[in-house]
């Protein structure tokens, strides 16, 4: 069967996308590997999306996204995306269980958390070292944790930590926060947040769980071991230090900068039919709105696009 758009992952983007394609009648496949909804689903409260119910979690508004893009009729399946021809006309999508055709492709596939790169940091990923805060606070509870980074992620998750954990260490490698001033503000005045300024995570070491942490201060080259409290016997490290664009597949297809695709506001990259949106685009601001907005201009540029095939 030949689609009219394939949307290739199932964030605020790519759901985006597909309520508007569906909703303007064309033939829509939204394929995606994992469980739907992407980085946001780890949100506890999301503040500042427009229109939700103060509590909402990022769980909540893509179920309802999800509702909203099967009542207009989109098909949507779990399977993973394998290979992609992208030039030809159609394009061809190859997953582990089949291959799809379609006149045009919106890309969505977001971004994955990326690691500090430190000794040891794969053995112990599940096993003391957590990417996602709503997951994994609460194996916490009153325990010390450690956050790593300081953007907006790694400071909002903090906060939300300090409603389990006893204590909340964020771990920076500068001296100044790169998050907004009116979250870092929250940060410096909740009383179970305090700060280890000029530090990196050198190396990670235990058995079966993380044991230790070594901070190396990167001012004075000097290095802290990091070991639980004795009454605790574990500690919590989540780490916040940004995120690596998912475009493994695309490469070679359509122009990349540092991983992301190349497209400004219209979403259209450099190959015909073939738009791309939400945090695997280059862009500045990388939010739900950001991603949901692209989402909608990728489906209409895909429709115009079709109408004048
Ligand atoms: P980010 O803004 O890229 O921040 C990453 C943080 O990790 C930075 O503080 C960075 O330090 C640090 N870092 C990077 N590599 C590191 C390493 N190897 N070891 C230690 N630290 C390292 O990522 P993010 O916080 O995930 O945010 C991603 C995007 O989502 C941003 O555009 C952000 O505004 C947005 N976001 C918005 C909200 C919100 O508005 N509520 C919430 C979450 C995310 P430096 O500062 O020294 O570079």
């Amino acid at each position: 069967m030949l689609y009219d758009t394939i949307i290739i992952g199932s964030g605020p983007a790519g759901l985006a996308a597909g309520l508007y394609a569906a909703r303007g009648k064309l033939k829509t496949l939204i394929l995606e590997k994992e469980m739907d909804g992407g980085q946001i689903v780890g949100t506890a409260e999301v503040e500042n999306y427009p229109g939700t119910k103060a509590g909402s979690s990022g769980l909540d508004i893509i179920n309802t996204m999800v509702e909203q893009v099967k009542h207009f009729g989109a098909e949507k399946k779990q399977e993973g995306v394998i290979e992609v021809d992208l030039k030809s006309q159609p394009k061809k999508v190859k997953t582990e269980e089949g291959e799809y055709e379609a006149k045009t492709v919106i890309i969505a596939t977001g971004a994955l958390p990326r690691n500090t790169g430190a000794v040891n940091e794969d053995k112990f990923i599940g096993r003391g070292i957590s990417f996602c805060a709503t997951c994994d606070a609460a194996f916490y509870e009153d325990l010390h944790v450690y956050v790593i980074g300081g953007g907006d992620s790694a400071v909002e998750e903090a906060i939300y930590l300090t409603k389990y954990a006893r204590k909340v260490t964020i771990v920076h490698r500068r001296d100044e926060l790169r998050a907004a001033k009116s979250i870092q503000e929250k940060a410096f005045n909740n009383p179970k947040i305090d700060f280890i300024w000029d530090s990196q995570v050198k190396e990670f070491v235990g058995d079966m769980m993380v044991e230790k942490m070594i901070l190396t201060n990167l001012k004075t080259g000097e290095d802290t071991e990091i070991v639980p409290n004795e009454d605790d016997g574990i500690f919590g490290v989540f780490e916040f230090v940004g995120y690596s664009p998912n475009t493994k597949i695309f490469e070679g297809q359509v122009a990349m900068e540092k991983g992301y695709i190349v497209a400004g506001e219209d979403t259209k990259t450099d190959v015909d039919g073939v738009f791309v949106a939400g945090d695997v685009r280059t862009k500045d601001v990388r939010q739900v709105v950001t991603a949901v907005s692209d989402g909608a201009v990728a489906a209409l540029k895909a429709e115009k696009y079709i109408d004048e095939l």
